[in-house]
């Protein structure tokens, strides 16, 4: 089967979907894989390295030719879905939540999409799970560039000069992202706070030598492992327990969400006015609209003295390793939709039916 590695069009976005180092896993199995020039240059993966891995990289508009599956970071956009012929697998973050639009247009032009969002998070798909690779890969930025950010130090130091006291970090919510912000932020040697409404984190978060924050407000888990929403009356109890402590913190990372619904508000502005100027907030929420009340996605802006930073893509800083790891999730799916490298697909297989998102009638499929 052929599988096509588009060049991502989307503004900001320097990931790409199958690295060298995939490409040699999958053509020894049966795969033949063409991919565009340049596709990994932003990500640091040079043509050459792709076509001494085993891949094509076609001439001009013939990439799509003969394409059994396109294999992509962020959703096509209307000129590439056209370009796909009725019948090719297309596998993607999809936004099937949030892109009603998108994924009609996926329908209409008779694909079958997966969408890596909707891969089921259970044992079996755990190396499929590109939400959990990607959200890794954010936390750790995200604590990055808030280090950056910060006129101080991370770490405790005694030096001959004095004492430097550590930062000390809020993260607000503790799924995948959270985890791995409090991590890199305990590696860097700040004193690390944390919340999350499912208290079932509570014991991670101090695994992590990290404080976990009892705010008082304990939401509900659906059977995925999700947060449910909150109810009003328990969002305004969060939000006054939280402008109370928020001013304490250097550094406040967010990461709170909730699928398919706008960003829970966590941080009024009143509280960022509190905050000590030099202070910094990365808000991981901003793509769906932010934890923070003065976050503008995709900006950094400065706010009273605060520095507020809602990038909406923060994996694609770290192209390289996002795209690593993106690719072994893809690599897996393919593995899974493919076996032996000819497209099997079984829609009574709970993998292959969760995340696939449009799918042609059957007759046309057959
Ligand atoms: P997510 O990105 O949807 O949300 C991030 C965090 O925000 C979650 O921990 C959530 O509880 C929290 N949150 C939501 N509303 C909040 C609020 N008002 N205040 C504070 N925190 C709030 O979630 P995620 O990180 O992708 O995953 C969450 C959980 O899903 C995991 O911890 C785990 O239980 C489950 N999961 C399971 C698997 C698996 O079994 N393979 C893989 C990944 C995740």
């Amino acid at each position: 089967m052929r599988i096509v590695v588009p060049r991502e069009g989307a503004p900001g976005e320097s990931r790409v979907a199958l690295v060298p180092d995939s490409i040699g896993r999958l053509a020894p199995a049966g795969f033949e894989i063409a991919v565009e020039r340049g596709a990994g240059a932003a990500a640091g993966f040079a043509d050459d390295e792709y076509a001494a891995a085993g891949a094509v990289l076609p001439d001009g508009g013939s990439l799509y030719d003969g394409a059994d599956a396109v294999v992509r970071v962020a959703r096509p956009s209307p000129d590439e879905v056209a370009k796909m012929a009725p019948g090719t697998v297309v596998i993607g973050f999809l936004a099937p939540l949030t892109d009603a639009e998108g994924i009609e247009r996926l329908r209409a032009r008779g694909v079958v999409a997966f969408a890596m969002e909707s891969v089921p998070r259970i044992t079996r798909a755990q190396s499929m799970d590109a939400l959990s690779s990607q959200a890794t890969v954010a936390g750790y930025k995200a604590v990055i560039i808030a280090a950056d950010r910060v006129p101080k130090m991370f770490p405790l130091l005694m030096t001959a000069a004095g004492t430097v006291t550590p930062a000390k970090v809020l993260v607000m919510g503790a799924g995948v992202a959270g985890l791995q912000a409090i991590a890199t932020a305990r590696r860097l040697g700040a004193v690390v706070s944390a919340f999350d409404v499912r208290p079932a984190v509570k014991e991670q978060v101090e695994s992590l030598g990290a404080t976990f924050l009892d705010l008082g407000v304990r939401g509900e888990e659906t059977e995925g492992g999700y947060a449910k929403e909150l109810t009003s009356e328990q969002q305004a109890a969060q939000q006054a327990a939280l402008e109370e402590r928020v001013p304490e913190f250097d550094v406040v990372i967010t990461t709170a969400l909730v699928p398919g619904r706008p960003a829970p508000r966590l941080i009024p502005a009143s509280a960022v006015a509190e905050m000590r100027s030099g202070s910094c907030i990365v808000d991981l929420a901003a793509e769906a609209g932010g934890n923070c009340e003065l976050t503008h996605p995709g900006e950094e802006i400065v706010r009273d003295g605060v520095t507020i930073v809602g990038f909406t893509n923060v994996p694609s800083l770290m192209a390289s390793d996002a795209s690593r790891l993106y690719a072994r999730n893809v690599t897996a799916l393919l593995q899974h939709l493919a076996p032996g490298g000819e497209l099997d697909l079984d829609f009574d297989d709970e993998i292959t039916a969760g995340a696939c998102v449009a799918r042609p009638p059957a007759e046309v499929t057959s």
